[in-house]
C-alpha cells in the first residue's frame, strides 16, 4: 500500500456540478504524430466530468481503493502548515496539475524520504525542482500531448481577442452601451500580420497549423529545426534566434518550456527590441517574462496587448499586476485544463500509477527525469542548471 498525494484545485463556487453544457466529449484515439492518448487498464469516470477539482480526484479514487492505496487529495499546497507538507514525509506519490502546482521545491523534497514518483497531471514538470529529483532519484512524468491542442486552441483565441479587441468591446455590451467608436479604435484584422512562435514543439506546431488559414505571414524560432516539407506546407520562415524574430513580428506567442535557458527571456531589453505596438500571448509558463517589465511595456503603448493564462505563482495573488494592467486578455491558467483535456490527462496519471506500482516501464514520451538524469521527453525539451 502506498500513500499517494493529489493536489488538485478547487471545486467550483457554487459546488461539484450535477449536470454539464454538454453530454459527450469526441472520442480522440491519437495525437497529431501518431502518439496514442492514454492507455491505462480502465478507467472510473465519464469522460467530459470535471475531474481536475479536488471532488473529482483525477478519477482515481475507486482505483486508489481497490489497491489498497491512501489517496490524500486537497487543494492546500502552501506553508508548513499546509496538507500537502503535512502528509509529505511519507508520502511515495506526488501528483499535482500545473494550474494549481505542488511546488515540489529542493527542501520538500529532501523532507520527503518515501517519495518515488512525481507525476504532473498535464504537461510542464517545472514546478518540480529537477536536479533535486535527479539527486533523489525520483522519477518525474508528465502526461505530453494531452491537453497540447487545448492549449493551442487558446492561443488562437487570444490572438484573436487582443487584435480585434475583442474583450473590451464586450465589455460596452455588458454594460449597456452601443460604443463602436470606442471598441474599435484599437481593433485590427489579423490578415496580413506577422504572428511568430518562440518555439514550434506540440504546441507551437499546432498554434501555426491553425493559424495558416488566416493568411498571415508565419514564423518561427527552436532548437531545432522542422522538416522542410513542413516549413514549405505552411510557409514559415525560420529564424536562428529568437532576438530576430522578435524585430519582425508583430504578433509573439511564447510555446517554449520553463528551464533556465528560458526564464525570463522577455524583459525590458527584448521588448524594445520588438516592433511598437506588438501582441504578446504567453500560454507557456509565467516566468518566461519578467512581470513589471510586461506592465511597463503595455503602459508605454510598447505591447499593444498581452494575453495568456500562465502566472507566477499560482494561484496568482489578488494584487498581481497582470489583473489589472492596460490591454490584457489574462485568464487563470485554464487553457490545458479543458474537461476535455481532463480526461485525457487523468487517464494519463492513472496509466503511468499502474505502470509504476506494477514495476513496468512508464512511456518514454511521459518520462521527464528518472534514474538521477533527464530522461525521455525530458532529456530532449528541459535543461538543469549547470
Ligand atoms: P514540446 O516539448 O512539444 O515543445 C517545446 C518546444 O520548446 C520544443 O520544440 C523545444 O525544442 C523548444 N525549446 C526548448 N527550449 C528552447 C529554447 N531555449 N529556445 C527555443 N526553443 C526551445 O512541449 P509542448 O509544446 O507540449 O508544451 C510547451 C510548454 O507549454 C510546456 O513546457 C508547458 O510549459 C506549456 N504548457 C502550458 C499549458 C497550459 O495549460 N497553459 C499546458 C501544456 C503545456 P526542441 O524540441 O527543438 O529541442
Amino acid at each position: 500500500m502506498a500513500k499517494i498525494i493529489c493536489v488538485l484545485y478547487d471545486d467550483p463556487v457554487d459546488g461539484y456540478p450535477k449536470t454539464y453544457a454538454r453530454d459527450t466529449i469526441p472520442v480522440i484515439k491519437s495525437y497529431p504524430d501518431g502518439q496514442t492518448t492514454p492507455t491505462p487498464s480502465a478507467i472510473d469516470f465519464k469522460p467530459g466530468e470535471l475531474l481536475g477539482s479536488v471532488s473529482g480526484a483525477l478519477g482515481l479514487k475507486k482505483w486508489a481503493k481497490d489497491n489498497g492505496h491512501q489517496l490524500i487529495v486537497t487543494s492546500d499546497k502552501e506553508g508548513p502548515n499546509s496538507t500537502l507538507d503535512k502528509e509529505l514525509h511519507d508520502a511515495e506519490v506526488v501528483i499535482s496539475q500545473p494550474f494549481w502546482p505542488a511546488y515540489m521545491t529542493a527542501e520538500r523534497i529532501a523532507k520527503a524520504k518515501n517519495l518515488k514518483l512525481i507525476v504532473t497531471a498535464g504537461i510542464g514538470s517545472d514546478h518540480t525542482d529537477l536536479e533535486a529529483a535527479n539527486k533523489h532519484k525520483i522519477t518525474v512524468a508528465e502526461v505530453t500531448y494531452c491537453n497540447s491542442i487545448s492549449v493551442a486552441e487558446h492561443v488562437v483565441m487570444m490572438i484573436l481577442s487582443l487584435v480585434r479587441n475583442y474583450i473590451p468591446s464586450h465589455d460596452w455590451v455588458r454594460k449597456g452601451g452601443w460604443n463602436i467608436a470606442d471598441c474599435v479604435e484599437r481593433a485590427y484584422d489579423l490578415e496580413g500580420l506577422h504572428v511568430g512562435t518562440v518555439a514550434a514543439g506540440r504546441i507551437g506546431t499546432a498554434v501555426l497549423r491553425r493559424l495558416k488559414p488566416f493568411d498571415v505571414k508565419l514564423h518561427y524560432t527552436d532548437r531545432h529545426r522542422l522538416p522542410a516539407d513542413v516549413e514549405k506546407e505552411l510557409g514559415l520562415t525560420f529564424h536562428e534566434n529568437r532576438e530576430d524574430l522578435f524585430k519582425v513580428c508583430d504578433v509573439i506567442t511564447l510555446n517554449t518550456p520553463l528551464h533556465p535557458e528560458t526564464e525570463h527571456m522577455i524583459n525590458d531589453k527584448t521588448l524594445a527590441t520588438m516592433k511598437r505596438g506588438t501582441y504578446l500571448v504567453n500560454t507557456a509558463r509565467g516566468k518566461l517574462c519578467d512581470r513589471d517589465a510586461i506592465v511597463r511595456a503595455l503602459e508605454s503603448g510598447q505591447l499593444a496587448g498581452y494575453a495568456g493564462d500562465v502566472w507566477y505563482p499560482q494561484p496568482a495573488p489578488k494584487d498581481h499586476p497582470w489583473r489589472t494592467m492596460p490591454h490584457e486578455g489574462m485568464t487563470p491558467h485554464t487553457s490545458g485544463t479543458t474537461l476535455s483535456a481532463q480526461a485525457r490527462y487523468a487517464a494519463g496519471t492513472r496509466e503511468i500509477l499502474e505502470n509504476f506500482f506494477a514495476g513496468k516501464p512508464i512511456r518514454d514520451e511521459y518520462l521527464i527525469v528518472q534514474g538521477g538524469h533527464l530522461a525521455g521527453v525530458g532529456a530532449h525539451s528541459y535543461s538543469v542548471a549547470k
